[in-house]
């Protein structure tokens, strides 16, 4: 283990366990892409596993905290949000990144989503979105397309389904982008990103599930939005990032996808720093505080 904050060169295999997901994750699912994307990101993050708490709730996706080196919290379904928040305020200087399925986080823990997405708790937040509910073999999910037939919906789903960035907005992410498990450098680049905004930072990561969603895009071809002529927005505007996000949440139902950023505020403060900024909060670290014999924190 090296000192909190110590600055290091850091490998990507220092994030590999010794435990592989080929066991349990189906050949070709787009677990494995987040994974990766993950595992590339982190180094160039500069953050080591024993500064990195991973939490995640149930779902194929809920084991992506067996698979990934560091400090881990496999939580209860829909509930990983609260459990990340939890271990942000109590020691701050944590890197803290949560992770689940649609289901799980815009079904069963939505109202933990919209909350946490409001305080801008300083977390990163990926969500596995494979229009379906996966481990428990197909049933249909917040984010199944209208229409959707499924054990559940056997005559095909009647609900609209979760615009999940809109939703985001709304709430108040501070950094929102979409991202695909087929497009691993744009994906290790959108989780860089996120890891380092400090706030809320939501990324939705289309991951292809071919066992139980086999009529389900694989996600390709994607356009991403900067880098394409047809779209020109300001990340930056609130107006504008909503159309841009509500026009791609419509288009993936019609077989394109959209991928990029969307939304990013970098002037909002973070629950930390607002606490932080009443002396609510301390700013050491909780390792630092338990080594300091004068501290008034223990
Ligand atoms: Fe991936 Fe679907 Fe298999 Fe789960 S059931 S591991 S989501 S392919």
């Amino acid at each position: 283990f090296s000192a909190i904050g110590e600055e290091r060169e850091i490998d990507r295999d220092e994030f590999t366990p010794g435990i592989e997901p080929q066991a349990t994750w189906c050949p070709g699912c787009g677990d494995f892409g987040v994974l990766k994307a993950l595992k590339q990101a982190m180094p160039e993050v500069g953050r080591t596993p024993d500064e990195t708490l991973l939490v995640t709730g149930i779902g194929c996706s809920g084991k992506l905290s067996s698979y990934f080196e560091s400090y881990g919290f496999h939580s209860i379904h829909g509930r990983s949000l609260p459990v990340a928040r939890a271990a942000k305020l109590a020691n701050p200087g944590l890197e803290v990144i949560a992770a689940g399925g649609d289901g799980d986080g815009y079904g069963i823990g939505g109202n933990h989503f919209m909350h946490t997405a409001r305080e801008n708790h300083d977390i990163t937040y990926i969500v596995f979105n494979n229009e379906i509910f996966g481990l428990t073999k197909g049933q249909t999910s917040p984010t199944s397309p209208k229409g959707h037939k499924s054990k559940t919906q056997p005559h095909g789903s009647a609900k609209d389904p979760v615009r999940p960035m809109s939703l985001s907005l709304a709430s108040g992410s501070s950094y929102i982008a979409r991202t695909a498990a087929v497009n691993p450098n744009q994906a290790k680049e959108i989780l860089i990103e996120a890891i380092e905004h400090d706030g809320f930072a939501h990324v939705d990561f289309l991951t292809q599930c071919p066992t139980w969603n086999k009529d389900a895009k694989q996600y390709v071809p994607y356009t991403d939005v900067q880098d394409s002529d047809e779209f020109d927005f300001d990340v930056t505007d609130r107006r504008e990032a909503a159309d841009a996000m509500y026009d791609a949440e419509s288009r993936l139902y019609e077989g394109e996808v959209l991928t990029g950023r969307f939304y990013v505020d970098e002037e909002r403060p973070s629950y930390t720093e607002e606490k932080q900024a009443t002396d609510e909060m301390p700013e050491a670290p909780l390792a630092e505080r338990y080594l300091d014999e004068d501290s008034e924190w223990e």
